[in-house]
């Protein structure tokens, strides 16, 4: 244990060495012992005792009582006086300086050391408690927010820094005023005095959040906002002792909050903007891949259409070759045979010859005919020439041209429900029959029921040409209406695979469409939809 030092000012030296005899032998350590208080107070400095025996009566020109009110304030030391008067005057005074210790000579020596001891305690717990309201003191000044205090009446016992540059009172002139004269706040938007939250606090007992949109009014009349709270000051056993206010202003949080809003809010444009160029690049982007898929498909087209025009072109040197040698032979041998056995051959036999070199010159001329029918829709130059044309009439004149193809073992059945007058163009109507017809006739070697049916009816007219004849096989169906090509099972049947083309060529100079259905070894039939014209005007 540390040993208490201990000064002794008494100026009676035989009663001072007692004391200091007294003193040591009790375990404390005298640092002086001196007969004056003015030596007393010259020597605390260098050699500082824990406490001061301190005599009232002393020679000199200050006494005990005034050197002690000295050594408390300079060196807040502890002071306990001896004496051997105890007159109600002298204890007055003694009273002031706060003594820790008051011993009436003569004294016992367990007396003193309790004096002593009491006095060390109460001195230490003194000490520790001023500097827990130093630091108390400092940390409530240090602090960022503003802090007020009060009684529990609202009488204002402490303000900080902040809460002085806030409400711009000094804390001097706010000391014991009540708070609702220096704190005063209102709503930001209804502009409506706001409770004192301390009064509430009081009241309740408990801590009160201040509201938001809270502004306050300082001494000047001035607005900040501010944000916070207030909480009852309480003892150990829960009695109200004050409130402690605390709050900060909210400009910069508000600032920061508005600098947040119109920066998300540009970051949100500058991201729409960047979506929106995004969405335009990629329209472009989606627009050139088309513009570029298109062009590969008009490529393909034609790189299609340039193959299928080679391929026509060895169909057509391959047909030409064919079809013309055939009818120039029979020309040519013919006409040889005349010239040659004029005077020999019968008249009979003269007019076979005859006729087999005009049906050559005639099928020549057919063929002709064709092909230059076909450069003309090539080359779109033919003409669509509606009138008004009496179809039941027009089918009857082909049927009539057709005739002589027909054989014995063909029967024909016409179906046309009545007069029926309709805007076509009659000159590719009759194209269209003519090698409907023909083919009719052609296909069905065997013979059978070929029927042609006219269905007319208000917006279009439907021509049906049914066979019984060979049929087409389903692979070559598809590619009926190319020119020059003809099915795999028509054997010898004369032909060159230009009848379809110039009745697909007719049909869509109508605007009109053709089907067929047909079976190998059942027959064929043809159908045509031709929309017709109000009027020829139409
Ligand atoms: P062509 O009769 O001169 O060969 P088309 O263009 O008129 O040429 O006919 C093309 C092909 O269609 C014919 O070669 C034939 O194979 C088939 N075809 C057309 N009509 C019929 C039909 N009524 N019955 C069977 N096959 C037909």
């Amino acid at each position: 244990m540390v040993k208490a030092k201990i000064l002794v000012v008494e100026d009676e030296r035989v009663v001072a060495l007692s004391i200091q005899n007294r003193l040591e032998s009790l375990g404390y350590i005298v640092t002086a012992n001196v007969t004056s208080a003015e030596a007393a107070i010259a020597g605390i400095s260098q050699n500082p005792p824990d406490l001061v025996l301190m005599d009232i009566r002393l020679k000199g020109k200050i006494d005990g009582i005034e050197a002690a009110a000295q050594m408390r304030q300079q060196f807040q030391l502890p002071v306990v006086y001896l004496t051997a008067y105890n007159d109600e005057e002298t204890l007055e005074r003694a009273k002031l300086t706060e003594p820790y210790g008051y011993l009436l000579k003569p004294f016992e020596s367990k007396d003193l050391a309790t004096t002593i001891e009491v006095a060390l305690y109460k001195h230490k717990m003194e000490q520790q408690l001023r500097e827990r309201e130093q630091w108390l003191a400092t940390t409530l000044k240090s602090i960022g927010d503003a802090v007020i205090t009060t009684d529990p009446q609202q009488a204002i016992t402490f303000m900080n820094p902040v809460a002085e540059a806030l409400t711009k009172w000094t804390q001097q002139d706010a000391l014991g005023q009540d708070l609702n004269q220096i704190f005063l706040t209102i709503n930001e938007t209804t502009r409506e005095a706001i409770p004192n939250p301390v009064t509430v606090s009081l009241q309740t007992g408990k801590t009160v959040t201040i509201e938001n949109h809270t502004l306050l009014i300082d001494k000047e009349g001035e607005e900040i906002p501010i944000d916070d709270s207030a909480a009852p000051i309480k003892n150990d056993s829960e009695q109200i002792l004050g409130a402690v206010l605390v709050f900060h202003d909210v400009i910069e949080q508000q600032q920061i909050q508005a600098l947040l809003k119109r920066t998300n809010a540009d970051l949100e444009q500058r991201v729409a903007e960047s979506t929106a160029q995004l969405r335009q690049q990629n329209q472009q982007l989606e627009a050139e891949i088309a513009r570029r898929q298109q062009l590969e498909e008009e490529l393909r087209v034609a790189l299609a259409r340039e193959r299928e025009l080679s391929q026509l072109k060895s169909r057509i040197v391959a047909t030409v070759s064919h079809e013309y040698r055939t009818p120039l032979t029979t020309i040519l041998s013919s006409t040889e045979m005349l010239q040659r056995y004029s005077d020999r051959l019968t008249p009979e036999k003269k007019q076979t010859h005859f006729q087999r070199v005009k049906q050559s010159v005639e099928h020549l001329t057919n063929l002709v005919n064709d092909m230059i029918f076909i450069e003309q829709a090539e080359t779109q130059a033919l003409e669509f020439n509606p009138t008004l044309v009496n179809v039941e009439e027009l089918v009857g004149e082909v049927i009539e041209a057709v005739r002589p193809k027909f054989t014995e073992k063909h029967r024909l059945n016409l179906i046309c429900p009545s007069e029926c007058d309709r805007v076509l163009d009659g000159n590719l109507l009759r194209l269209i029959l003519d090698n409907l017809l023909s083919n009719a006739i052609k296909y069905s070697p065997e013979g059978g029921l070929i029927e042609v049916e006219l269905t007319p009816q208000a917006q279009e007219i439907r021509l049906r040409i049914s066979d019984e004849g060979i049929g087409i096989p389903p692979d070559d169906q598809g590619k009926l209406f190319k020119a020059f090509y003809r099915a795999s099972n028509i054997g010898i049947t004369p032909g060159v695979g230009l009848g379809l083309v110039i009745v697909k060529e007719c049909v869509e100079l109508h605007q009109g469409r053709v089907e067929f259905e047909s079976k190998v070894g059942a027959g064929t039939t043809f159908t045509i939809i031709l929309p017709v014209a109000e009027s020829v005007e139409g």
